[in-house]
């Protein structure tokens, strides 16, 4: 490891104790070298991203600190890069295959960055890209070669892997005083990108209004949904022939005492987003099996099934079959009285472990059925494999199937496809009589919407609906 020599102006008499001193010499000299050497390897465990060798996070924060700080760097872009359903891949293929795939996108990416620009993983799926010395365009034009260097498929151990990223632009100084601020905008902007499945988005004011409000709102929605502060109103769903109750669906309401009343179409996006909605979702399958015991409790039967939505989230988590049974067993509920509501893109997010929860489910007797029809994208192959029993044609068409041939053909479509996978259909959004009629000639003979009753409280559901 090293090598010490000691010369000496006279020979020595007593050989023993210099050995002894220099083996000390030698020692000290050994157990300093061996320090370094942990140093540099410290350095580069603490710097360094191991699977993928590129700067980590704290090496990124002090280069990106070091960039501002310099006086020759005028204005600087920073990208910040999340991969689009990369998850999946790790739940599917495999963590093993996911690290793989990770340091071929890695590699990708180095390559399609230009000279002075600085590649870093921040950790996950997120990497960042320093642009030193560019504007908006140059910084827009690098974004762009970023998404195009993972456009090909990646072949990792014989497996192929689709990828596409979303990426958040901002500017300094234009954008942000500190380097904090201006990776909490680029992270900003990258939500946005996400949020409307755009490939890149630039960072504007009004998104971090937008973010805080969110966040507001997400608080007291965590808090309401901990202290149970959410209700569930009832639409009833009915038979088009004769009108009489064949179901109803359970929908969330949420009164805040500051927000007011908050719509769905806002808090449960929220709830998705920010990783409540399977605690939401679990308070909505308690409530509606208390519901429905209560109101057998007041002598009142509910004919059919009670349909609750089901989050795509709320499929990942092992336990749904198994906590949906136990709150049956809880309320003394049959479970062939529930029936749950998936989106079709829901069932898109991860169409092989969907199918095989569908399987449980229905092996156990609930109900299931495909909400929102037409307006994901969701292929035949797996529509015949789910085991769905009803298809919700969505709203949107028959909102507009009276008026636009081409809506009328897409309702035709859907009942005919449904009639040869021998599932039943409901049509949600009905308003009128008209509706009615033409649903009732294509083949649709169940429906929901405001023409029979908006959603109730339970009380009036109970009052108007049931005997
Ligand atoms: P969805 O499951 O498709 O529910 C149908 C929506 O259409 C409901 O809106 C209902 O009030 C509305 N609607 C019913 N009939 C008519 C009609 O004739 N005309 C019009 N214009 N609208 C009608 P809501 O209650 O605002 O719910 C919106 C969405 O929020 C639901 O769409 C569902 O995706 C989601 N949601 C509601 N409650 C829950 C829940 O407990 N869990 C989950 N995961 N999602 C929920
Ligand atoms: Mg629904
Ligand atoms: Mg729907």
């Amino acid at each position: 490891m090293g090598l010490i020599g000691v010369m000496f102006k006279k020979p020595l008499n007593d050989v023993e104790v210099v050995r002894n001193v220099l083996q000390i010499f030698a020692a000290r000299a050994a157990s300093e070298l061996e320090r370094q050497q942990d140093e540099v390897r410290i350095r580069q465990l603490a710097f360094c991203d191991a699977g993928t060798q590129l700067p980590n996070r704290s090496a990124f924060m002090r280069h990106l600190e070091s960039v501002v700080a310099d006086p020759q760097t005028t204005e600087l872009a920073l990208l910040l890069l999340d991969l689009n359903h990369f998850k999946e891949i790790n739940d599917t293929a495999g963590h093993d295959l996911g690290d793989l795939v990770l340091k071929a996108v890695a590699e990708r990416f180095a390559a399609s960055i230009t000279e002075g620009q600085y590649l870093a993983r921040l950790g996950g799926d997120e990497f960042v890209v320093v642009c030193p010395g560019v504007q908006a365009n140059s910084a827009l034009a690098t974004a762009q070669r970023l998404c195009d260097s993972i456009a090909l498929p990646f072949m990792v151990e014989q497996h192929s892997f689709e990828l596409s990223v979303g990426i958040g632009l901002a500017l300094y100084p234009q954008d942000a005083a500190t380097p904090l601020e201006l990776l909490k905008h680029a992270d900003i902007a990258m939500y946005q990108a996400k949020r409307q499945k755009l490939p890149v988005c630039v960072f504007e004011p009004w998104m971090e209004r937008i973010v805080a409000e969110q966040l507001h709102i997400a608080k007291r929605l965590a808090s309401a949904i901990a202290e149970k502060q959410l209700n569930l109103h009832f639409q009833p769903q009915v038979d088009l022939h004769s009108g009489r109750l064949i179901g109803a669906e359970a929908l969330c309401r949420w009164h805040d005492e500051e927000l007011g009343q908050v719509s769905p179409g806002k808090f449960i996006p929220i709830a998705e987003e920010r990783g409540m909605i399977v605690a939401l979702g679990s308070w909505v399958i308690e409530e509606a099996c208390r519901q429905l015991a209560a109101w057998r409790e007041q002598g009142h039967s509910m004919p059919g099934q009670l349909a609750i939505n089901i989050a795509a989230q709320q499929f990942e988590e092992d336990d749904l079959v198994a906590s949906v049974l136990n709150r049956c067993t809880q309320f003394a509920v049959e479970a062939s009285q529930l029936s749950l509501e998936i989106t079709e893109s829901g069932i898109m997010e991860n169409p092989e472990k969907a199918i095989a929860i569908t399987e449980v489910l229905k092996s156990k007797g609930l109900g299931l059925s495909i909400d929102d029809f037409g307006t994901g994208y969701s292929s035949l192959a797996y529509l015949k494999r789910f085991a769905a029993d009803k298809i919700k044609i969505d709203i949107s068409f028959v909102r507009d199937m009276l008026t636009s041939d081409n809506d009328r053909v897409i309702v035709a479509t859907i009942i005919a496809m449904a009639n040869t996978l021998g599932l039943e259909t409901i049509a949600e959004g009905i308003e009128n009589q008209d509706q009615i009629t033409a649903l009732l000639a294509l083949g649709c003979a169940q429906g929901q919407g405001y023409y029979f009753d908006r959603p109730l409280t339970a009380k009036e559901f109970a009052e108007r609906w049931l005997r």
